[in-house]
């Protein structure tokens, strides 16, 4: 059973203090203009726990007009003072982590464990970016002796920020601490099932010392406040994460006033085991690629591309460590946690049926299920489907959630081949012993991250993003402040 105080507050009373109901503008707790609440529920448990804003066009407009006012100011505060405030927060949110850990849990439906890894990483991208805050300086440019030339980087003021359901505490601060280190200022919209830690980390993020008006959250529907932000003239910047779908339509909704776009959107990146592999690191790395957070990953090893060779060895060991999974409530810390939404469980539910009704070789899972322990929320099983076609919808289609699809391959060049075939391309696995194929490998692949022989490597160092229908921009690292950055080209005639 978990230490987490409020976690057992929780599961002893149903009941959670504290809840924010609002929406964070300018520092304070704002009620929505139109007093409608939404409901949020515990995927764990598909029980209703607590209510929040339902925002408006007229929030929206109120939060971006507040935020204007915070980028005015934050670009004058010295890049040293930004830098403490950063790391500040890094503090703070490290001294709350027990309570956003819960939160995160009970919102989301993913385990304690994977919620507390989460808030450590977001604290990370506050302290990687406030070490940035004071050193993103312009360079000189010799134009010969006739001109002295060079560039400042400047911040590009107001920047949006849509959050989606499956990370939204490291998703807020993946986007806000660059934001931050900028000089720019935020309103974030939090996805309608997981609005709780956008609106917690606000609140502590002025506790830490960022000012007023800085970063404000909005909560309610994409298609209402979400909708507002995007159309928005005086947002500089959006940073999406999410479907295609409604990526495009943000594209869609930016363009008329050209705004700046950084979209993160799906996957189904392919973990590739060659003959040659240590089999059983594979096959960790490929159970792990799929099943961690449930499969609600964008980068998710959603396609296992197993050598013919070696495709029982590799199966049998993952369907017996698929079957073991333990389900379950996410603050039991069980292995596998929920599903966020009835909806998406349903979404998930449909593809299987599909593929069932294909005749596809399911060789576990393909049920939604239940926490063993109370009968109740929304599970699915893990499940995997055997050497399908590269053209089957399970192996095109993003079903984000515990589904891997196997495809078999015989050659290097067929590998190729299957890995690159589909519409996205934002991370792939290869698990090989010959570094030179895996060299040929990491520059053949169609993808924004290639990982050899341990498929979760990375960290807020490296930078994220994909290629085609992934989406493009790159987010974390030095590249995640290009998008809050302007450079600006000055020169001085010298005569
Ligand atoms: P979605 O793309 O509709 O929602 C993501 C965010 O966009 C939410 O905050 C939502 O409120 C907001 N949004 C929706 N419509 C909007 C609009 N018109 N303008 C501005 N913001 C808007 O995703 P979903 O419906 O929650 O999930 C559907 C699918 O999205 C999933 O099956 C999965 O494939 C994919 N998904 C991907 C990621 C990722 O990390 N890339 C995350 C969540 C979902």
């Amino acid at each position: 059973m978990t230490q987490n105080t409020f976690a057992t507050t929780y599961l002893d009373t149903g009941t959670i203090a504290h809840l924010p109901d609002r929406h964070f503008i300018g520092g304070s707790w704002v009620e929505g203009s139109s007093g409608e609440k939404m409901q949020s529920f515990d995927p764990g448990l598909a029980t209703p726990f607590g209510e929040f804003a339902l925002g408006t066009a007229a929030d929206m407009d109120k939060a971006i007009g507040v935020a204007e006012k915070g980028a005015a100011h934050w670009r004058g505060v010295k890049p040293a003072e930004r830098c403490r405030i950063l790391n500040e927060v890094a503090r703070v949110l490290r001294a709350n982590a027990e309570r956003l850990a819960f939160l995160e849990c009970v919102d989301s439906g993913k385990t304690l464990a994977e919620a507390e890894g989460d808030v450590a990483g977001s604290a990370r991208l506050f302290e990687y970016y406030a070490g940035a805050a004071d050193k993103l300086d312009g360079r000189s440019v010799n134009l010969g002796s006739s001109h002295t030339a060079f560039t400042m980087r400047e911040p590009v003021g107001v920047t949006g920020h849509i959050i989606p359901w499956n990370y939204p505490t490291s998703t807020f601060a993946r986007g806000v601490a660059p934001a931050l280190a900028a000089g720019c200022s935020v309103v974030a919209k939090p996805a309608e099932t997981t609005p709780y830690t956008a609106l917690v980390m606000a609140a502590l993020l002025s506790e830490a010392g960022v000012p007023d008006g800085v970063v404000n959250v909005v909560t309610g529907l994409g298609s209402q406040a979400g909708a507002a932000m995007v159309s928005d003239p005086r947002v500089k910047q959006l940073t999406f994460t999410g479907s295609v779908g409604t990526g495009v339509a943000v594209a869609q909704a930016a363009a008329p006033n050209v705004t700046r776009l950084t979209l993160e959107l799906g996957g189904k990146s392919p973990l590739i085991a060659f003959e040659d592999c240590d089999v059983a690191a594979a096959i960790d790395g490929a159970f792990w690629a799929i099943f961690s957070n449930a499969g609600q990953i964008c980068s998710a090893g959603s396609r296992l591309l197993v050598h013919r060779n070696i495709r029982d060895e590799v199966l049998e060991g993952l369907v017996a460590r698929a079957r073991a999974i333990q389900v379950g409530h996410g603050l039991r810390n069980p292995d596998m946690g929920a599903i966020n939404s009835d909806l998406h469980l349903a979404r998930i539910q449909s593809h299987l049926d599909s593929a069932k009704a294909r005749g596809c070789d399911i060789l576990t899972g393909g049920n939604a299920t239940t926490d063993p322990a109370t009968g109740k929320g929304w599970f699915f099983e893990p499940t995997i489907i055997a050497d399908l076609a590269s053209d089957d919808p399970a192996v095109q289609q993003e079903i984000f959630g515990p589904v891997l699809s196997v495809q078999v391959f015989d050659s290097e060049e067929d590998a190729v081949r299957l890995a690159n075939g589909t519409e996205f391309g934002l991370v792939a696995g290869v698990y090989t012993r010959d570094v030179g194929r895996a060299m040929r490998m990491a520059s053949a692949l169609d993808c924004g991250q290639v990982t050899i022989n341990d498929y979760w490597a990375g960290g807020v160092e490296l930078p994220f993003g994909g290629n085609g229908k992934s989406g493009y921009g790159r987010e974390k690292g030095w590249e995640g402040l290009d998008a809050y950055t302007k450079v600006k080209s000055i020169t001085l005639s010298n005569t």
